[in-house]
């Protein structure tokens, strides 16, 4: 007689959806062993006496695979409540605490509270690009779930940008290179981490097209794919058209990166030429809508993904609800037709901060579902709150009026990472009181008393 099955975790009595286009599962158990998922499906269809070195016992809670997050600043949780009132992202905006202003403590401090607020909301994946990432890294990654950074990679002078002015300096764009080799080797997929690096080409305006070059060429040589912002703006538009006399998306075509590895973030002023040559490359379009709403911009996602982009969702700044982020890419992708279609529902958001994020890191296969064999990587939502009740249809009250704050446990490869709504492996209020300081200090030094 083989001994009965002993799981590491077993998560039991929630509504499991395993999947994006899948139908919910009541009274659902998910068996993990060694960080991968091992048995999932019915309580009732468990192997007979499988028991569990842990159980989270959850009932009228919605299970879902984690939540892929494949563009953020956590540092700039710094200009949360104040920047998104000031028409243009913090980069390109004077007196606004920049990233050249950012001490190593400082940076430390606001990352943690990022990466702290994006798991709690049920990211178990965040791909993060900012300043000193060499000490946020794994600053982040500490707090257990999966983190993909970058420094910023660019050859323009940072502190002129705000003020108009774009100046190439070579020599610090290959210093940025050599940092992002560095951080490569020491965090890219390394055995038993959770965390990778994507190259952070800041933006076709702030990397002259040699420079621009020769990330693809070190992205070739390291098979590490580029992520960056495009056609975010129209002075980054309007740069590029004096600058190469193209667009920003024939800018990133003609310098070799414009592919089905790049993660483009953004992609809101492009014609119809450049949604057709971002489609045919099967580009992965990290789609930030409330970043863009609030700015009072709309990136066309029906276009996009009908050409052949691939949708995925973003935060970007400011906030890391990947929740409120579904229900915004969901309502920004029907005002585009006017019209409530059943190609552009809300499994096809899940899809988007799942699968295709997955895809878009690098992972699919691995990630963005929970599927036997693959990694154990899972959120649970608390259904029995007034706002969710009923839940005829779970996964449709939870887009239209669920948040991130209505999670309260995340999974990172069966690594219980939020346990009612609280991180496991840190201190909240210490998290928060860090990054409070640091931001106060921050807004104190770039002048504006705020
Ligand atoms: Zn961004």
């Amino acid at each position: 007689m083989t001994p009965p099955i002993v799981y590491d975790l077993l998560v039991e009595g929630c509504i499991l959806i395993a999947s994006a286009h899948e139908a919910p599962v009541l009274d659902a158990a998910i068996g993990i062993t060694g960080g991968r998922f091992a048995f999932v499906g019915r309580a009732v269809d468990l192997p007979p006496g499988a028991t569990a070195a842990e159980r989270l016992t959850l009932p009228g809670h919605l299970c879902l695979p984690g939540l892929i997050n494949v563009h953020t600043h956590t540092i700039l949780s710094m200009v949360r409540g104040s920047a998104e009132d000031m028409g243009f992202a913090p980069a390109y905006t004077p007196g606004v605490p920049q990233g050249h202003m950012v001490t190593e403590d400082e940076a430390i401090a606001l990352a943690r509270l990022g990466a702290c607020e994006a798991m709690l909301f049920g990211s178990t994946l965040i791909n993060d690009t900012y300043v000193h990432t060499d000490l946020t890294l794994p600053a982040m990654a500490d707090l257990g779930l999966r983190v993909f950074s970058c420094n910023r990679i660019h050859d323009v002078d940072f502190s002129g940008i705000a003020h108009g002015r774009w100046e190439y300096d070579a020599a610090a764009g290959d210093r940025l290179l050599e940092q992002a080799e560095a951080l490569a080797q020491r965090f890219h997929h390394k055995p038993g981490a959770r965390t990778g690096v994507q190259l952070a080409a800041h933006a076709p305006d702030t990397c002259s097209p040699a420079f621009l070059r020769r990330i693809a060429a070190l992205s070739r040589r390291l098979d590490i794919p580029v992520q960056t912002h495009l056609a975010q703006s129209k002075v980054e538009v309007a740069h590029i058209r004096e600058r190469d006399g193209m667009t920003p998306a024939e800018l990133l075509d003609d310098v070799g990166l414009l592919d089905d590895g790049l993660v483009a973030a953004h992609c809101i002023h492009v014609t119809e030429g450049d949604i057709a040559r971002i489609g045919r490359a099967r580009v992965n379009v990290a789609h930030i809508p409330k970043g863009n709403a609030t700015g009072g911009t709309i990136a066309p996602t029906r276009a996009l993904t009908e050409a052949g982009a691939r949708l995925c969702l973003a935060t970007d700044n400011m906030h890391a609800d990947m929740v409120e982020v579904m229900r915004w890419a969901l309502c920004m992708g029907r005002i585009q037709r006017g019209a409530v279609e059943d190609s552009w529902a809300p499994e096809h958001m899940l899809e988007a901060a799942t699968l295709n994020g997955a895809a878009a890191m690098g992972m699919a296969g691995e990630l963005g579902a929970i599927r036997t064999g693959w990694r154990a990587d899972l959120v649970l939502a608390d259904l029995r709150r007034p706002h969710l009740t009923p839940h005829q249809d779970p996964f449709g009250s939870f887009l239209h009026t669920g948040h991130g704050r209505d999670i309260t446990h995340v999974v990172v490869e069966g690594e219980v990472i939020v346990r009612d709504g609280r991180p496991v492996r840190a201190d909240l209020e210490t998290i928060c009181r860090e990054g409070a300081a640091a931001a106060a200090a921050l807004w104190a030094r770039a002048g504006t008393g705020r």
